[in-house]
């Protein structure tokens, strides 16, 4: 595998690959890496000819400066995870080197995506996913790139970047990799309290459930079941729950036939903000 830390040593190193009609794979990360990475890139690695993943913490999309600096940094077991998975390429670059000196988010219209759940709560988060994912893509150059449905609405809003400026590049979404226990994995999950992890999988249990009550029960009583069960539970804090349309991820009034929805989650175990979801 070859790491490059800087963009213009990557590019060249690209151009040699890019020949001979090969594709080009592309996994972003912020490191820390864990299987639901790792199940992101096996899957690119079985369709393409190269995959490229690159780890870094982009500053411009955290709202909260401690989550930041406290963000995991495993670079060497990172490197020899990706070397199991036959990774081609890292690119680990610095801030700079991304953002040319000037480390600012650019303003995007997402048609309203942005506005949403995460939106909502991560003051300026979209604009700084949007800037560095701009960014990267646009250096990579790849055929496809892979995201998680864990963080579903950015993937949706990637598509939506993609698609605004005519970047000839396939998103594909993945589905959530979760612990045994049904965890959504989170490179966050390392820093939580020994309760807390232990409390973490009620997340995922009251999503299932809820998923089993929106066959039955109107869509608005979920929400405040949901709010319920987590007032119940001494660990966990619910920032938001909500029902909301896949495409166009506003909260869900009423089910229409044709749509698909999903149930998003976002919850603090103490200092550490959890977010998950599930299709129902
Ligand atoms: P991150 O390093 O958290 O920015 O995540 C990098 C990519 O991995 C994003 O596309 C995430 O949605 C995806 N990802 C993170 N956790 C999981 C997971 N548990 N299952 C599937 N994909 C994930």
């Amino acid at each position: 595998m070859k790491v490059f830390k800087t963009k213009s040593e990557l590019k060249q190193h690209l151009l040699g690959l890019k020949t001979n009609d090969k594709s080009v794979g592309f996994v972003p990360t912020m490191g820390a890496l864990h299987q639901g990475h790792l199940s992101l890139i096996k899957h690119a690695k079985k369709k393409n000819d190269f995959i490229v993943v690159s780890i870094f913490v982009n500053p411009t999309q955290f709202d909260n400066k401690e989550d930041l600096e406290k963000y995991p940094n495993t670079l060497d077991k990172d490197i020899s995870l990706l070397k199991t998975v036959s990774c081609d390429v890292l690119y680990a670059p610095n801030g700079n080197d991304v953002y040319d000196n000037n480390i600012v988010s650019q303003n995007f219209n997402f048609d309203g995506l942005e506005h949403q759940m995460e939106g909502k709560f991560r003051d300026g988060h979209f604009n700084g996913v949007g800037t560095v994912v701009k960014k990267l893509l646009e250096i990579v150059e790849p055929d496809k790139a892979y995201f998680g449905e864990k963080d579903f609405q950015q993937l949706q809003i990637i598509k939506k970047l993609v698609k605004k400026h005519n970047l000839p590049i396939k998103i594909k979404g993945r589905p959530i990799f979760r612990e045994e226990d049904g965890l959504a994995m989170s490179s966050r999950n390392t820093r939580l309290t020994k309760g807390h992890r232990e409390s973490a999988p009620f997340i995922y249990k009251t999503l299932k459930r809820a998923k089993i009550k929106f066959g039955t029960k109107s869509v608005d009583k979920i929400p405040k079941w949901v709010v319920k069960e987590f007032k119940k539970h001494p660990l966990l804090e619910l920032e938001y729950f909500t029902i909301a349309d896949e495409k166009t991820l506003q909260t869900a009034t009423k089910i229409e036939k044709n749509q698909k929805y999903r149930g998003f989650i976002a919850v603090f175990a103490g200092e550490i903000r959890l977010i998950d979801n599930i299709r129902f």
